[in-house]
């Protein structure tokens, strides 16, 4: 039977720890696809959590992805004294391929949150009360701004 010393990876990060997992060959077409599939899903959605995880994930995917090519191009198993792992669907149409969008959310998440940093600290922004109209004619306008002399000052 037809076998081939390859390496599958995967990776898993856990925000300040991380994980790697590696199942070794020799692996026939069958199981090595499987193996391949099983546990390149699970990278692409538990790979992303963690600064040094973020950067492994997308190198671990492209080395499965190099081992999956090798596995395609072997013959099927003929014969063997036990069957082959059941290869299963293809790694994108299982539900944890979705994790590939994971670095755009996070990156996203980041971008939003420097965003709101930057206008709760901005102090450039004062409410400027009509003191004679209430609250509810607030305005926001720069703190440097020359306020009417009746209206109150609030710093947000
Ligand atoms: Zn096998």
């Amino acid at each position: 039977m037809p076998a081939l010393n390859a390496t599958v990876r995967g990776h898993q990060g856990l925000v300040v720890m991380m994980q790697f997992r590696k199942v070794r060959g020799p692996l026939c077409r069958t199981c090595g696809i499987a193996i391949f599939r099983d546990i390149t899903t699970k990278t692409l959605w538990q790979g992303w959590w963690g600064i040094l995880s973020f950067f492994c994930t997308p190198a671990i995917v492209i080395f499965n992805l190099v081992a999956r090519a090798r596995f395609g191009l072997m013959a099927p198993p003929a014969s063997g004294w036990r069957p082959p792992l059941e290869p299963g669907k293809p790694v994108i149409r299982r539900a944890g391929a979705l994790g590939v969008f994971a670095p755009f959310l996070i990156v996203g998440v980041l971008a939003i949150g420097a965003e709101h940093r930057e206008n709760s600290t901005g102090a450039s922004k004062c409410a400027h009360v009509n003191s004679a109209q209430g609250a509810a004619e607030a305005t926001f306008t720069g703190c440097d701004s020359k306020a009417d002399a009746s209206s109150v000052v609030t710093h947000r």
